[in-house]
């Protein structure tokens, strides 16, 4: 008899986490299991920002997908998933097809433009590898830009970041630590460089603590940073943005950080979305697919307190991956299915440097070097789930700064 096959679509933190842990549960001879990703190399999400500033070399994100992957147990396939077919239970690649019993999809996060005219031609936005050293590229050529134009060029040195959320906060900050030193590579007195954030919401980190929200602005101002909040950017342009009013900033870099949702394939395939994202069951199932799983950026999950759904983030994404793991294994083995629960280990974010806040452990909160050492406590901690103690001396984060 055929075995079932379980196909895991993107090597994201959901993806991952997901095949690691089907390959711990389950017995080589109860499931194939496949893995599907456009490239050969998993990354970190969540270091892209540091890719994106030029603060981080971009290998340092990169896993190769075999070296923390048991290749005995899963079929590794390097290709670009076009379509899934729902009703046939297969998936359109790239160059190929692919059948399945159960299908999780982990194909992460795009960047959400709202109709904004201009942002999706002109702005940058930090999404993965290829994007983000695209940036930083981008940032270098500024500089050196600078340096051979005569009139006109005081903008080449300004760099843009639309939205206060994380990924525009955690950014600043690494170009907080990254411009001055382009400067000095350049020969460009630092008092040229402006950064500036705009925020539409009345703070940056809307909805977040008051005493981190206010540690984090004044840590990024004294390191020259400019924040426009209550500021929504009505266009993009090419050398510039459109706010408020009609006010116009000119800007050589634009990194749009302002809002994300799930990999456009999902809508294209026919599920339902909300908000961009599908909403799926306690389960984690799509709704009316009892043998496809969402997981990580392109799902919803219910917080059944707030009444509202978690925000998308890869602390949530790898849990969802132990319950869709233990799940799969309870329809193979004909047992009862598990409801997803998440147990929010805080937020920290980096601020570039030594700098860093967040909370932990029910709202501790945390400012400064002891953020920024809990912070690469948790993304060690990830590396040592993934690929053990190895991985963790090869890739992990050790010093404070
Ligand atoms: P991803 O990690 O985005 O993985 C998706 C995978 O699918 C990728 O490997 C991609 O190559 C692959 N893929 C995409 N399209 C295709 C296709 N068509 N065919 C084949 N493969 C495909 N969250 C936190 O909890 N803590 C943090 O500190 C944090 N920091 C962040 C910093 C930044 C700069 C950003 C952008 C996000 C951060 N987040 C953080 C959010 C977190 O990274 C995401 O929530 C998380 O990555 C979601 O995981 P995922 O598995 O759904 O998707
Ligand atoms: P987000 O949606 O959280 O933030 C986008 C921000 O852009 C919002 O503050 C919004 O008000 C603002 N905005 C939207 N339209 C605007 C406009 N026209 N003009 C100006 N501002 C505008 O998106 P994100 O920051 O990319 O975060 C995505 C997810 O990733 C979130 O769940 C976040 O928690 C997570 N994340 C977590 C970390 C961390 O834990 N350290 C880091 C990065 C991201």
């Amino acid at each position: 008899m055929n075995k079932p096959k379980i196909v895991v679509l993107g090597a994201g933190y959901a993806g991952m986490m997901t095949t690691k842990r089907l390959t711990q549960k389950l017995k080589p001879e109860e499931a194939d299991i496949v893995l599907v990703n456009k490239h050969n190399y998993h990354y970190q999400t969540t270091w892209l920002h540091e890719v994106a500033a030029g603060t981080i070399d971009q290998n340092r994100s990169r896993i190769m997908i075999s070296d923390v992957i048991n290749r005995k147990r899963v079929n590794l396939v390097q290709d670009t998933v076009v379509e899934i077919k729902k009703g046939d239970k297969r998936v359109v690649l790239e160059n190929g097809e692919i059948e399945y019993d159960y299908l999780v999809i982990g194909l992460g996060f795009e960047k959400a433009t709202f109709g904004i005219p201009g942002m999706e031609e002109n702005a940058f936005s930090i999404q993965s590898v290829d994007k983000s050293r695209i940036i930083r590229e981008h940032m270098e050529y500024q500089f050196a830009r600078y340096n051979n134009e005569n009139a006109d060029k005081d903008h080449l040195l300004t760099f843009i970041v639309g939205g206060g959320g994380f990924t525009g906060i955690e950014f600043i900050g690494e170009l907080a630590e990254r411009l001055p030193e382009l400067c000095k590579r350049f020969d460009i007195d630092k008092n040229k460089v402006r950064i500036i954030n705009i925020e539409a919401a009345p703070t940056i980190l809307p909805g977040f603590n008051k005493e981190l929200i206010d540690y984090a602005v004044h840590s990024l101002e004294s390191r020259g940073v400019e924040f426009k909040v209550g500021t929504m950017i009505k266009e993009c342009k090419e050398d510039g943005v459109i706010v408020g009013e009609g006010e116009e900033i000119k800007a050589g870099t634009i990194v749009w950080t302002g809002g994300v949702q799930a990999n456009s394939i999902i809508g294209k395939s026919g599920f339902e979305l909300t908000k961009g994202k599908v909403n799926v069951d306690s389960d984690l199932r799509a709704p009316g697919y009892h043998d496809v799983f969402i997981l990580g950026d392109c799902a919803w999950v219910m917080d059944e307190e707030s009444g509202r759904p978690y925000p998308p983030t890869a602390q949530i994404a790898m849990q969802e991956a132990d319950t869709c793991a233990n799940n799969i294994t309870a329809l193979l083995r004909g047992s009862k299915l598990e409801r997803f629960r998440f147990d929010n280990k805080g937020t920290v974010a980096s601020l570039g440097g030594k700098h860093a806040m967040g909370t932990v452990f029910d709202g501790k909160k945390l400012f400064g070097v002891s953020a920024k050492a809990m912070k690469n406590v948790i993304d060690n901690r990830y590396l040592f789930l993934l690929g053990g103690p190895k991985l963790v001396l090869r890739k992990g984060k050790f010093r404070p700064f």
